[in-house]
């Protein structure tokens, strides 16, 4: 399972390069000559937005979402990290079945590493991260769905006063990015809520499913009706929040909802 991690270093912008590829003299035709400028000119910024690129990755190395460690990956997870995360599908965790939705996947159990990211990526404004949780959750998703055709994807909203004290929807942008890796239309916006909550942590099953009645309104039912939604969420701790937006995108006409988390409780998934 590990094996199948995506892979790759950066590569060199300049590899490859050599005397063959040097620019032939312009030829006299003057059409010719400003369609070469225009290509010379393109091609000369696109060179040197990766030499930018290059440039700002030595000043600043990338470092591992999870561990903080330099790493040269292109997911930007250490080959450490990689090893020895903790991924659901390489500990044979099952998918759990909820009320309202079909199945609850999720890339890593959360704890440790996983968990101190999560809260970076939350809390602390590491937005960055959504780009390589997306991945991880591209692979639980081919590992647990495969085979199944998604119509959209859907994310978990937040509310207008967390929006506005965090500045960012954490899990639009891995829906966003989710959306580029498996190729699957995200539905931005379907979805909202529409009061405030009581923070979930601490609470019981019965009172987070409470707390959450009615907190969610479909906003876009003429796209979702009939439609096989994947729903995703940074952290799956005991399905309430899933349980309650599955809810209301059934209830406004979907036909199926499953859901991709990057993290859950290995106690909840294993219940
Ligand atoms: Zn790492």
């Amino acid at each position: 399972m590990v094996g199948a991690l995506p892979a790759g270093e950066h590569s060199s912008p300049l590899q490859g390069w050599c005397v063959a590829h040097m620019p032939r003299s312009p030829r006299r035709n003057p059409q010719s000559q400003k369609a070469r400028q225009l290509l010379s000119k393109g091609a000369f910024k696109a060179e040197r937005n990766e030499v930018d690129l290059k440039f700002l990755n030595l000043i600043f190395p990338p470092k591992c979402v999870f561990c903080g460690e330099i790493t040269k990956c292109d997911d930007g997870v250490c080959l450490s990290c990689r090893q020895n995360l903790p991924y659901c599908m390489a500990r044979d965790v099952a998918a759990v079945e909820g009320e309202n939705f079909v199945q609850a996947v999720s890339a890593f159990v959360y704890e440790g590493f996983v968990a101190d990211s999560i809260y970076r990526f939350k809390e602390r404004g590491c937005r960055w991260y959504a780009k390589s949780y997306a991945k991880y959750v591209k692979l639980a998703v081919e590992h647990y769905y495969g085979g199944i055709e998604f119509d959209y994807i859907v994310s978990a909203p937040i509310s207008k006063g967390k929006l506005a004290s965090r500045g960012y929807d954490q899990t639009k942008l891995i829906a966003k990015h989710l959306e580029r890796e498996i190729g699957v239309t995200y539905l931005a916006g379907a979805i909202a809520k529409v009061r405030e909550t009581r923070k979930q942590q601490g609470l019981s099953q019965l009172e987070r499913k409470l707390n959450l009645t009615d907190a969610f309104e479909v906003l876009r039912r003429g796209e979702i009706e009939g439609r096989r939604i994947l729903f995703v969420d940074d952290v799956f701790t005991t399905g309430s929040t899933a349980e309650e937006c599955s809810y209301a995108l059934i209830a406004n006409g979907a036909a199926e909802v499953y859901v991709a988390a990057v993290a859950a409780t290995l106690l909840t998934i294993e219940n």
